[in-house]
């Protein structure tokens, strides 16, 4: 399922293609997603892209007036092609920029997104209760820990939770609580502000490290149905189940945590 880093590194590769554009068409060949592509899209032929950016893992595409939105469910992914390339299979929409490039949207669960949006963005039923960005001021130790109190639910839900901060899938929730020495089970609630610090650092951290990595695999196919191969490769503790902490060299624990896979060490992290 794309993250965060992966949703990003899809927003950068395609804007250098869309930005400044006019869109002459929307084709939509298949409007069967999980929300039902509506007529509501065609409002974007004629508009010139304005800007582009990511809230959570909603592409926004900002238009003279309203704009669209993409969202990759579990699935999906996003490339620039030419508008008369041959559409392959699970190719439900494109956008077709003057200059006949062609940012194509293809999508085989049909889980995504692809829909209309009248401004204030920020407004919209899918945006208005997210919490703030993990990369951006909002959020910092000190929220976390006002936020937190009087929680006893684990942090690791806690942190997944989009209402309290968007972004922290299961993999970087597992290797952020690792980095900072943070039990995964513990009470949100029963953290302290300095160990608040220290998770939203390794959170930063570790999705940096990803969207990093993420670029490098970017050419004209931009989103994935997985984590960006390289980063993989750097896990410390996901999916290493009875593997020696990198640390101590205990064996790392798996343990279901609302119901996802969560893995940690039981001597570096309390
Ligand atoms: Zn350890």
């Amino acid at each position: 399922m794309p993250e965060l880093p992966e949703v990003e590194t899809a927003l950068r590769g395609i804007s250098p293609a869309l930005f400044g554009r006019t869109i002459c068409e929307v084709r939509v060949r298949n409007a069967a997603l999980r929300w039902p592509v509506t007529e509501e899209v065609q409002q974007a032929c004629g508009q010139r892209v304005r800007s582009l950016q990511r809230r959570a893992k909603y592409l926004l595409i900002a238009l003279e007036s309203g704009g669209l939105m993409i969202h990759l469910g579990m699935s999906g992914s996003l490339r620039i092609c030419h508008e008369d390339d041959a559409p392959r299979k699970h190719d439900h929409v494109d956008i077709v920029l003057d200059g006949g490039r062609c940012l194509r949207f293809n999508d085989p669960r049909r889980f995504g997104l692809f829909c209309w949006w009248n401004p204030p963005v920020d407004q919209h039923p899918l945006l208005r209760h997210l919490g703030p960005e993990p990369l951006q001021d909002g959020f910092s130790g000190t929220y976390l820990y006002q936020k937190s109190r009087g929680r006893r639910g684990a942090v690791k839900n806690f942190i997944m939770d989009g209402k309290v901060v968007v972004g922290v899938g299961n993999i970087y929730a597992s290797e952020s609580l690792f980095m900072a020495g943070i039990h995964p089970a513990r009470a949100a609630g029963r953290i302290s502000a300095v160990r608040y610090d220290a998770l939203v650092a390794a959170i930063r951290d570790v999705l940096k490290r990803a969207i990093a990595q993420g670029g490098t695999t970017l050419r004209d196919f931009v989103g994935s149905d997985g984590m960006p191969g390289y980063f993989a490769q750097e896990l410390l503790v996901y999916d290493r189940g009875a593997v020696p902490c990198f640390q101590c060299g205990t064996p790392i624990r798996k343990k279901v945590i609302g119901q996802r896979s969560s893995f940690y060490c039981p001597r570096c992290q309390v």
